[in-house]
C-alpha cells in the first residue's frame, strides 16, 4: 500500500503548481493507498490562517479527497527538538551565531565560496569555534541557529547511501551538497530539511511525491534518514508547472492561483484536464 502526501505552506494561495502536486501525490496513492496533507507551517511569522482554510477549499474543490486529522507542523513542535536532540547526542550539529550579513562578508573576504543549490555555501565560522566560546556565547543569550556538520555526520555513517527515484532512478547520496545545512533557525523550532524527513516518517509515508527542483535535498534528506534511524521511502521528483516566462510558478503569479482561476471561471475538471489528470 502507498502512502503518499501534499505539503503545502500556509503562505500564500495555491497555484497550478501546488494543484499539480496534490493530484500527482494522490494519483500515486491511487484507490488501494493513503493520501495525506500536511501544513508546513513551522514558519509562524509568515504563515497565516486564511490560506490555510484556502489550501482546504481549493483541494476539495479539485475533487480530491484525504485523510484527516491533517498533520499541522505547528502543533508538533516538540518533536522536532526529539530530532535535535538525537543529532546533538551523535555530535553532529553545532550553534552558529553568524548573521547573514557575517556570512556574506566571510564569502567576500575569502573571495570564493563553493555553491550549493539555494546559493554559496556556508564557509563554516562556527563550526571552528573553541567550546569554551561556544558555550560563553551560549550563556550570554546570543541567538544561534543549529547547523549540521555534514562532513562529520556523514563520516559516522560506514556504509555507502543510496536513495531510489521512481522516475530518475537510484542515487548514491551526496550529502554534501547544500555543505553544513541550517537544521533549526534562530527564530524556529526546525528547517525544512530536518521537518521534513521527520514529518515523513512520522506519518508512514513510502514514497514522497514533489516537484524536481527538490532533488538536489533528497541526497541531504537521505543522511538525515539513516542518522535519525528512520525508515527509508521512495521518492518520485516530478516536472514542474512553468508560467509564461518559463520560470517555475512562484505565489506572486497569482492570476495561476486556483482561486483566481475560478473566479475567471474555469472548472475543476477543465483545470485536471488542463495539468493532464483525468
Ligand atoms: N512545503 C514544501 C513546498 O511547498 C514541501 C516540499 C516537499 O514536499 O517536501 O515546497
Amino acid at each position: 500500500m502507498t502512502t503518499t502526501r501534499f505539503a503545502p505552506s500556509p503562505t500564500g494561495f495555491l497555484h497550478l503548481g501546488h494543484a499539480y502536486a496534490a493530484l500527482f501525490a494522490a494519483e500515486r496513492a491511487g484507490k488501494q493507498g493513503r493520501f495525506l496533507v500536511r501544513l508546513e507551517d513551522i514558519d509562524q511569522t509568515r504563515s497565516r490562517a486564511e490560506y490555510e482554510e484556502g489550501i482546504f477549499t481549493d483541494l476539495d474543490w479539485l475533487g480530491l479527497a484525504w485523510e484527516k486529522p491533517v498533520l499541522r507542523q505547528s502543533d508538533h513542535l516538540d518533536h522536532y527538538q526529539k530530532g535535535l536532540a538525537k543529532l546533538q547526542e551523535l555530535g553532529v550539529i553545532y550553534p552558529c551565531f553568524c548573521t547573514r550579513r557575517e556570512i556574506q562578508q566571510e564569502i567576500l573576504s575569502a573571495g570564493y565560496a563553493p555553491q550549493g543549490p539555494d546559493g554559496p555555501l556556508y564557509p563554516g565560522t562556527c563550526r571552528q569555534l573553541k567550546p569554551v566560546e561556544r558555550e560563553q556565547r551560549c550563556q550570554a543569550g546570543e541567538a544561534y541557529a543549529l547547523r549540521l556538520d555534514v562532513k562529520k555526520a556523514s563520516s559516522l555513517v560506514k556504509v555507502k547511501l543510496s536513495w531510489k527515484d521512481r522516475a530518475h532512478g537510484d542515487f548514491h547520496a551526496d550529502p554534501s551538497l547544500y555543505g553544513d545545512v541550517v537544521l533549526a533557525r534562530k527564530d524556529t523550532a526546525a528547517a525544512y530539511h530536518l521537518a521534513v524527513v521527520m514529518d515523513d516518517a512520522r506519518q508512514g509515508v513510502t514514497l514522497v511525491t514533489r516537484g524536481v527542483d527538490l532533488l538536489p535535498a533528497t541526497h541531504l534528506h537521505r543522511l538525515l534518514i539513516e542518522l535519525l534511524e528512520l525508515p527509508l521511502p521512495e521518492w518520485e521528483h516530478h516536472s514542474l508547472i512553468m508560467n509564461e516566462h518559463g520560470k517555475r510558478l512562484a505565489k506572486r503569479d497569482e492570476a495561476r492561483s486556483l482561486k483566481s482561476l475560478r473566479e475567471q471561471g474555469w472548472s475543476a475538471r477543465q483545470v485536471r484536464h488542463h495539468l493532464g489528470f483525468q
